[in-house]
């Protein structure tokens, strides 16, 4: 896959593209990530790539020229382009997964007050990367580009991907390291018994209690299938470390 930025501040992607998993990735040609310099397509004596908006106001606007320009320049006959605005429809893993089934994506960073309204024409979608706003879509297209990558087959083992936080509308299940007994409070027992039905099940009844207890949004959206109801039905004494993290997650989601 191929992963084009636009953006007027291309040194911001320099620690996102040299470290962990999303170098390793362009180590191994999994992607090919291309940075450009929006500024480097203007045509202004001056080389200004924006201006104070028509009618006054705060701030300055991106200028059309030069994104359009940058667009055509480096758009492909199969590129999707994306603009990072805070208009776009709210970003999903769901959508990461099936961008991670395109070949050639271009990401275009928006910044200051925004772009010119006559640029959209030139895109294909417009995504936000949730209800704030940013200075600039360079964070926003970093995490669409991290989204996607660590979909893509040879950048991470498979199935750290297969059963993940959002599949099938469900957080993941709770994970634990050693040792078994952290200031008094113990790894389930079950996680040591070495039957992987068992464990299984167990992480499928907590991945649907999580998730019904924090992201009632998401639980009612997942397809119950009979074991789920059955899961739901025996009901569990919680950990007070476990009471503990739900309650704190309570707090910060509505
Ligand atoms: N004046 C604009 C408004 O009120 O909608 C905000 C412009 S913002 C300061 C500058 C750029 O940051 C936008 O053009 C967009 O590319 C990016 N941006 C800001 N918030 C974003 C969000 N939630 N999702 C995606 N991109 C965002």
């Amino acid at each position: 896959m191929k992963i084009t930025i636009l953006t007027l501040f291309p040194e911001m992607f320099d620690g996102f593209m040299s470290n962990s998993i999303i170098k390793r990735a362009i180590s191994k040609k999994v992607v090919e990530i291309k940075i450009v310099d929006i500024r480097d397509y203007t045509k202004d004596r001056y080389h200004r790539v924006d201006s104070a908006p028509v009618g006054g106001g705060a701030g300055l606007i991106m200028k059309c020229q030069p994104i359009v320009d940058s667009i055509n320049a480096n758009k492909e006959k199969n590129s999707h382009i994306i603009m990072l605005s805070p208009r776009g429809k709210t970003y999903k893993q769901e959508r990461a997964r099936e961008l991670s089934k395109m070949d050639n994506i271009i990401l275009l960073c928006g910044h200051y007050e925004g772009i010119d309204e006559r640029v959209n024409k030139y895109v294909d979608e417009q995504i936000s990367i949730g209800d704030y706003v940013l200075t600039g879509g360079e964070l926003g297209s970093m995490v669409i580009a991290d989204s996607i990558i660590r979909l893509l087959d040879g950048a991470i083992a498979e199935e750290s991907i297969s059963e993940e936080s959002f599949d099938d509308n469900l957080l993941e299940y709770p994970q634990y390291t050693e040792p078994y007994d952290f200031n008094g409070e113990k790894v389930p027992d079950i996680l040591y018994s070495g039957n992987h039905t068992a464990i299984n099940k167990w992480r499928r009844k907590q991945s649907l209690n999580l998730t019904k207890e924090l992201r009632k949004d998401l639980f009612d959206k997942h397809q119950l299938t009979k074991q789920d109801k059955k899961l739901l039905d025996e009901g569990k004494e919680k950990a007070s470390w476990e009471l503990a993290a739900i309650e704190k997650g309570k707090k910060f989601i509505k």
